[in-house]
């Protein structure tokens, strides 16, 4: 509640927390990254996901989804590996026989009734970090008990209809970050509070990043964030600063991009495009 409960984040911070890329090193060194996912209609959300952790820079990448996302994905995704479901449509049942470094998920999931029975399964027995986004959080909106199953320092990446549901209503921006610092401190998870101005919060301080633009304001956006921030947990960015690189990187790219496009054409796959160009600038 005073000004140095804020830091805001550039080139600099972002610089100060950076791992370089060693020379010896192989793809197990940068971690493999499991993005689960997905549902009739809404592969693409994983497949954007999956791209921008791909892009910034997990050693590998493997996606679980229903069934019906296997061809599309092997079809236009070689880098990739795919785990299906039982089910055709549905997540129902999140069973995987890899050992990933941090897994990604609720990207397009949706929330049919087998999916969130599969997911609250999965809480209970997982213990692998996370980085939860979209229905998964819209589930876990839902119940205190589940929230306590997430592992410490889980990362949730809501927009503001998704906060809303986690944290409760809010009157003005004071008390929003008010609230989202307390959540953050009753569930030890980092929360990332997406908008024009994301804010990620932990331990009592706010992140306030200063890229981005208004053309970011389009379907896939968040499925891109949430795809960067998996990989650079991957790397072994400890989450909060995973999260803190990852939007000021998405920002970045996404200014990057809107150089070329204008704000009405960038999209989702046009900031993936960007994440190279990114990095590239921190130097
Ligand atoms: P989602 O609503 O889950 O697709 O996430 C949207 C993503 O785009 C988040 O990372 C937002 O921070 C970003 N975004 C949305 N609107 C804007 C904006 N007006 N300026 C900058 N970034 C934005
Ligand atoms: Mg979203």
């Amino acid at each position: 509640n005073t000004e140095t409960d804020y830091e805001l984040i550039g080139k600099n911070e972002v610089l100060s927390y950076y791992i370089p890329r060693e020379k010896f090193s192989h793809k197990g060194t940068y971690g493999h990254s499991l993005i689960i996912g997905g549902s009739y209609g809404k592969i693409g959300a994983v497949h954007l996901a999956a791209k921008a952790c791909l892009h910034t820079g997990s050693g590998l990448v493997t996606v679980y989804v229903p069934q019906c996302g296997y061809i599309p994905l092997q079809t236009n995704f070689p880098e990739a590996m795919v785990i299906t479901d039982v089910d055709e449509r549905h997540i129902s049942n999140i069973d995987f026989d890899i050992s990933p470094t941090v897994i990604g998920i609720g990207m397009g999931m949706g929330k049919d009734k087998k999916t969130v029975k599969a997911f609250i399964d999965f809480l209970n027995s997982n213990d692998t970090p996370l980085v939860v986004d979209a229905d998964a959080l819209n589930i876990l909106s839902e119940s205190k008990e589940l929230l306590k199953k997430l592992p410490s320092q889980t990362v949730l990446t809501p927009h503001p209809k998704e906060l809303e549901r986690l944290i409760g209503k809010w009157d003005g921006d004071f008390e929003k970050l008010e609230m989202a610092k307390a959540f953050s401190k009753m569930y030890d998870c980092v929360l990332v509070i997406k908008g024009a101005n994301t804010i990620t919060v932990y331990d009592g301080k706010g992140y306030v990043n200063t890229t981005g633009n208004p053309g970011m304001a389009t379907g896939g956006t968040g499925d891109v964030l949430t795809g960067m921030i998996t990989g650079l947990v991957a790397q072994g960015y400890e989450p909060l600063r995973a999260s803190i690189i990852g939007v000021y990187l998405h920002g970045r790219a996404g200014d990057i991009e809107v150089e070329k496009t204008g704000y009405q054409a960038l999209t989702a796959s046009s900031v993936i495009e960007g994440i190279g160009r990114a990095f590239l600038d921190l130097f």
